[in-house]
């Protein structure tokens, strides 16, 4: 058994199969969102808001980023947020526009769910749907989606050890869903210099121990625009198979997350590195599929 350097076993030390264990699976798995592929040679970045906030938002921070290299729109409809005073979301509106852009700009989107009830609704809409930290142990949702027939996003659990990050996987897979991609997207810890401490040696850790793809959230990761760059770049050179940015059209305007989101100018920059950097380690950053929608 795997063990380690605190000699502690990996996976408790249980025998149990584990269908997310590279032991049941060398080969690394690749998850298809709607032609465009995760966990391959290819580097994807997935881009947008962190809410849909109306029709002039999303649709221009999504041509935006089309246009600066993203290969998969994120907004969220359906929003986890702390105060329940504060901004929950467009619900189905937020869905129905970002059916829209995603048919004009034949980009796939993700988008969270948060609900057992709403599994299906969202997953009429989406590509690809997103199960967000705070629902990381919510097990009859992640039984509800490993039933559903599309890929899942799967944040790691701000509190979650990479074992309990990959036992929760092991629930969607389980259901027979095996379109799974894990996203660290930083834990808690004693420093609050930055909103999470984003955990980059998970990605080794998490590729070591399993065949399933893994990208990295930069902007929930840090909360500071300013650091979603470098950690951005560091994730790819650390050997994540793709990246999830906030990006907004008027981040100073955004009702969520403005102060960890990129400007369009700032995405389209950073795109231009990260291409240099997945060339010095011999990938390529995806480009956007054109597909009729
Ligand atoms: C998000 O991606 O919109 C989000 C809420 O992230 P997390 O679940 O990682 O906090
Ligand atoms: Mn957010």
């Amino acid at each position: 058994m795997e063990t380690n350097p605190c000699n502690k076993p990996i996976n408790g030390g249980s025998s149990i199969p584990s269908r997310a264990s590279r032991k049941t699976r060398q080969e690394d798995t690749i998850v298809n969102i709607t032609g465009v592929e995760v966990g391959g040679s290819e580097i994807i970045i997935i881009a947008g808001p962190c809410a849909v906030e109306s029709r002039e938002q999303l649709f221009e921070t999504a041509r935006s980023v089309k246009a600066g290299g993203a290969s998969i729109l994120r907004g969220g409809a359906f929003k986890p947020r702390s105060s329940p005073y504060n901004f929950q979301g467009l619900g189905e509106e937020g869905l129905k526009l970002l059916s829209i852009i995603r048919k004009e700009t034949g980009l796939p989107v993700v988008t969270e769910v948060m609900d057992t009830r709403q599994v299906e609704l969202v997953a009429s809409y989406a590509d690809m749907i997103q199960i967000g930290s705070r629902n990381m142990q919510n097990y009859p949702l992640l039984k509800e989606a490993g039933m559903c027939h599309k890929p899942v996003l799967l944040k790691r659990g701000m509190m979650a050890t990479i074992e309990e990050f990959l036992l929760a996987a092991e629930y969607i897979l389980n259901q027979g869903n095996e379109q799974v991609v894990l996203c660290e997207r930083g834990i808690r810890t004693f420093e609050t210099s930055t909103r999470n401490t984003l955990d980059l040696s998970a990605v080794p850790m998490l590729k070591r121990l399993s065949h399933l793809p893994v990208i990295v959230d930069p902007s929930h990761g840090t909360g500071l625009r300013w650091m979603v760059p470098s950690m951005s770049k560091a994730a790819i050179a650390v050997g994540a198979d793709g990246l999830i940015m906030e990006v907004h059209y008027k981040p100073e305007e955004a009702i969520c997350d403005g102060y960890q989101s990129l400007s369009l100018d700032e995405f389209d920059l950073l795109m231009a590195d990260l291409t240099k950097i997945a060339k010095a380690i011999g990938r390529e950053i995806s480009v956007p599929k054109v597909w009729p929608g």
